[in-house]
C-alpha cells in the first residue's frame, strides 16, 4: 500500500524546516555585517586615536582589510543561499535534495540524515524557486544573486580581481535583507540580535542601542543618498534629530555626541511628528526653540533638545506607534 510523505520524512532524519534555513541564513548575513562595522570603527577609532587620516593611509588600510571583507561578502552569499533554500523549504524541504542519482545508497534500507544528502547546486536555487513558489524573484534580484554568487566562487578558487569596500558589503547585505529577510527593516534585525548576542549571555547589552545607532550612522555614510532613502529611509537632504526613544534606551555614561538619526515625517513647517530611523518610533514632539542661547534647535521632546541633547525646560509625552 502507497505511504504518504509521512513515512517518507521517518526515513529521511533531520530534516530541517524552512524556519530553520530563515534563522541560519539571517546569522550569515549578521556576521557579515559585523566584520563591515568593526573595520569601519577599527578605522574610525584610529583616526580619533590619531593616526593619519590621509587616503594613502586609509588605502594601505583597506587593502589589508581585502581577506575580512572578501570572507564578509562570502558570508552574504551563503546567507542568501540559506535564505533560498528556506524558501524552496516551505513548499518542500525533500525539494533540496535534487538528483536521485547523488542519494546515498543506504537511504533506501535505513535511517539517513537530511545532511548526508547532496543539496542542490546554488545556480539552480532560484530556478527551483520560481518553478514552484510565487511571487517569483524580478529580473533585478536575479542578476544581484548572480553577482554575489559568481564573486564568491572567485573568492573561493582566489580568482577575484575585485577589490571590495565596506561600502560594498553594506550595500549587499541591504539588498539581500530587502528582499530575503523582509520581515522588518534592518535596523530591528539588528537591534534584536545584539539583544540576544553572546555578549548579552555575559550581561554586557548596556550599550545596544548605542551600538546600533552608531552601526546605522556609519553604514549611512556609505550610501548614496537614494541608497539611504531606500534601505533606511533616511533622507540625507534633511535635517535630522536626536531620537529620544534611542538616547532613552542607550547607555547614556560614556557617550557625548548622538547620532541624528530620526526626521520629522513631513516637510511642514511646525511639523510634529519624528520617526526615527533605527527603532521606528515616531515621538510627537515640541516645536519650541532650546533653552541654550548656543543651539538653533527647535524640536524638543522627553525633556531633551533634539538637537544639542541638553536638558530642555520644555516637556512632551512619547507616543508610540
Ligand atoms: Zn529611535
Ligand atoms: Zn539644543
Amino acid at each position: 500500500m502507497f505511504q504518504g510523505p509521512d513515512t517518507l520524512s521517518r526515513m529521511i532524519v533531520d530534516i530541517p524546516s524552512s524556519a530553520d534555513f530563515q534563522a541560519a541564513g539571517i546569522n550569515q548575513i549578521y556576521l557579515a555585517w559585523q566584520i563591515a562595522m568593526q573595520a569601519l570603527l577599527d578605522l574610525e577609532r584610529a583616526i580619533e586615536y590619531g593616526a593619519d587620516d590621509d587616503a594613502e593611509t586609509k588605502t594601505i588600510y583597506w587593502k589589508r582589510s581585502q581577506p575580512a571583507l572578501a570572507n564578509a561578502y562570502s558570508l552574504i552569499q551563503q546567507g542568501m543561499e540559506l535564505a533560498l533554500k528556506g524558501r524552496i523549504a516551505a513548499v518542500s524541504p525533500l525539494l533540496l535534495i535534487g538528483n536521485p542519482g547523488d542519494w546515498p545508497g543506504r537511504a533506501a534500507t535505513s535511517e539517513v540524515s537530511f545532511g548526508e544528502f547532496r543539496t542542490l547546486d546554488a545556480a539552480d536555487l532560484v530556478k527551483v524557486h520560481d518553478s514552484i513558489a510565487a511571487p517569483r524573484f524580478d529580473e533585478n534580484f536575479k542578476v544581484f544573486w548572480e553577482g554575489v554568487r559568481r564573486e564568491r566562487n572567485k573568492i573561493m578558487h582566489s580568482a577575484t580581481s575585485k577589490t571590495f569596500d565596506p561600502a560594498d558589503v553594506v550595500h549587499a547585505i541591504l539588498t539581500a535583507v530587502e528582499v530575503l529577510f523582509s520581515e522588518k527593516p534592518w535596523s530591528l534585525w539588528l537591534l534584536e540580535m545584539e539583544k540576544e548576542g553572546r555578549l548579552a549571555a555575559l550581561g554586557f547589552n548596556d550599550d545596544v542601542q548605542n551600538d546600533v545607532m552608531w552601526q546605522v550612522e556609519a553604514a549611512l555614510k556609505h550610501l548614496s543618498s537614494a541608497d539611504g532613502r531606500r534601505y533606511f529611509g533616511f533622507d540625507a537632504k534633511r535635517r535630522a534629530y536626536i531620537c529620544p526613544h534611542c538616547y532613552y534606551a542607550a547607555n547614556r555614561d560614556w557617550q557625548e555626541d548622538w547620532p541624528h538619526l530620526a526626521q520629522l515625517t513631513t516637510k511642514a513647517r511646525g511639523a510634529t511628528q519624528l520617526s526615527c530611523t533605527v527603532c521606528k518610533t515616531v515621538t510627537e514632539v515640541l516645536r519650541t526653540p532650546c533653552d541654550e542661547s548656543d543651539c538653533k534647535g527647535n524640536v524638543i521632546a522627553e525633556g531633551i533638545c533634539l538637537t544639542c541633547s541638553r536638558k530642555s525646560t520644555s516637556t512632551t509625552r512619547m507616543r508610540e506607534r
